[in-house]
């Protein structure tokens, strides 16, 4: 790695560090030490912004696709840099940064396609009607950009959710300045993809002000910048605990502003009475491999599978077991995910009304998978059995028949995704099940498994709370835009004044 993080936060085109440093715990490789962010330096980004926005926030779409395309083309230029960073710091393997990698710059130049082609902008006028009593004058409508957005990023995804992420491309796209706020788990990878956007910015000549990155190693820079009043709204990954506390903090301020957290769910999937006849271990096979694939950290995680009682049902769990049985231990992001899913663990351990199927102990920064089983009476008593353990855990509900599903997934809070396993025999049922589940979840899967998310037009990312604070709205795809944009009317404009992208 030829790679050298300097430790310092990019405020405005200008790498500064504060009095303190905290030092960086990477899975492997060298730790370095990391300036610590202050709310000075905050204020000082989100200044930035604001300023930038004013020249910014008019750029023609040609001239922000150009900057997206360059930025991707900057990060690509330091692709194996951004590589073996990304992987001392996450412990995720090689081939994992590399397609994250591809992800990211394929996100950015995807949106420099979206915002050409201006269908984004949703352009209404409603002409002038003269001879009404009384006279209507001529109204136009354009989404316009919400101003500076901050962004925080996930541990899971050190490059596709975080400096340069979704969140960030969507914003710069609508013509908002980012302050990005450096995730400590991978402090590194933020430098480097932060120094990628400011050479974007350089050969775009545009105002230094569009890009901050602030590090963190101390929750008050958070806090400060989803309470700075130049921020107009933010763009959160992570934890349903972080997430709601900034979420509150945004609506307890003077100004409240639209806080987009996207946040953890457990993905319940659903085995139909046919599929699970049909193909009982096939479908044991393809959950183990996804409720464990990169250590069960993804938001999509199927964690729940509701199976009714019976052989069949058992062999679906006898063939998981056996699957996850031949799962080695993983290593996970942080020490903290580590011992997070040790607890979570130990709570259903600690439950009479569980039974273990195949438990193991995991060590230090590790994590091996353990399957358990609840009947659905007990796992609607327990609120605890619903909520996100992050990691390979997985829990079978078991439920008295097929017919019991649409009335049980009705006990649902929102996810991101629910999943149907089917065949022409459950069609019934499935149609049963499908107005029920399109209430709880953002994407709805048929015969697959949710890890693995497409960035495309047609994607939702999001879902109702606790999935996502904002469920009208998707992290992942162009419809990702729609955050940051807010709709303006413009009534009775002169014609002198119908310019640029109102004109069209
Ligand atoms: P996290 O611990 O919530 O951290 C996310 C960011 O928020 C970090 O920058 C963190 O700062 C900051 N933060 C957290 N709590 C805060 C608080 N109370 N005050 C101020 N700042 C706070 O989440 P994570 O461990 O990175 O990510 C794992 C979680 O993300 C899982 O639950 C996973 O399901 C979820 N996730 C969701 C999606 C989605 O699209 N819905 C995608 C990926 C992951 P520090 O740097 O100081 O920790």
């Amino acid at each position: 790695m030829t790679f050298t993080p300097h430790g310092k936060h990019l405020i405005a085109g200008k790498w500064v560090a504060s009095e303190t440093t905290f030092i960086s715990d990477p899975a492997e490789g060298t730790a370095h030490p990391f300036s610590v962010g202050t709310p000075e330096l905050v204020a000082q980004a989100a200044t930035a912004a604001e300023e930038a926005f004013w020249t910014y926030g008019y750029t023609s779409r040609e001239e922000r696709a150009i900057f997206l395309e360059t930025i991707a083309d900057e990060i690509e230029a330091r692709g194996d840099d951004v590589t073996a960073i990304g992987t001392s710091e996450s412990g995720l393997p090689k081939g994992r940064l590399e397609g994250e990698r591809g992800r990211t710059c394929g996100q950015l130049r995807l949106f420099a396609q979206h915002i050409r082609d201006g269908k984004y902008l949703d352009r209404r006028t409603d002409g002038a009607l003269t001879d009404r009593t009384p006279p209507r004058p001529e109204i136009r409508m354009m989404e316009r950009p919400i101003g500076p957005v901050a962004v925080f990023g996930a541990s899971n995804f050190p490059l596709a959710f975080s400096t340069a992420g979704g969140d960030t491309a969507a914003a710069l796209a609508a013509g908002c300045p980012v302050v990005v706020k450096g995730h400590s788990a991978h402090p590194g990878t933020g430098e480097i993809i932060a120094e990628a956007i400011h050479a974007a910015i350089g050969r775009c000549k545009l105002h230094p002000g569009v890009f901050s990155l602030i590090q963190g190693g101390n929750r008050k820079v958070g806090e400060a910048l989803v309470t700075h009043p130049f921020i107009k709204a933010v763009g959160f990954t992570g934890s349903l605990g972080g997430g709601r506390a900034l979420f509150d903090l945004c609506a307890a301020r003077p100004e409240p502003i639209p806080f987009f957290g996207e946040l953890g769910s457990v993905n319940p999937m659903f085995l139909l009475p046919a599929a699970l006849k049909a193909r009982a271990h096939e479908l044991g096979a393809g959950w183990a491999a996804s409720l464990a694939m990169g250590a069960g950290q993804f938001c999509t995680n199927p964690g729940i599978a509701v199976v009714p009682e019976g052989a069949e049902g058992d062999a679906f769990v006898e063939a998981t077991a056996t699957a996850l049985r031949n799962t080695g231990p993983q290593v996970m992001l942080t020490q903290g995910i580590a011992k997070a899913y040790r607890d979570g663990k130990a709570r259903f351990d600690s439950r009479n009304s569980v039974r273990p199927v195949m438990t193991t102990e995991s060590e230090g920064r590790t994590a091996s998978p353990n399957l358990y089983e609840v009947a659905a009476e007990a796992f609607l008593e327990d609120h605890t059995l619903s909520e996100e353990v992050f990691g390979p855990l997985g829990l079978v509900v078991r439920i008295g028949s097929g017919e019991d599903m649409p009335g049980f997934a009705r006990g649902f809070e929102g996810q991101l995704t629910t999943t149907i396993h089917m065949d022409d025999g459950d069609t019934d049922l499935a149609r049963k099940l499908l107005p029920v589940l399109e209430r709880k979840a953002g994407r709805l899967l048929v015969n697959g498994f949710p890890t693995g998310v497409e960035v495309v037009d047609s994607m939702v990312h999001g879902g109702p709370y606790p999935a996502s604070t904002n469920f009208g709205a998707t992290s992942v795809g162009t419809l990702a835009i729609r955050r940051f944009l807010r709709p303006v009317s413009y009534q009775n404009l002169p014609k002198a004044l119908v310019e640029g992208d109102l004109a069209l």
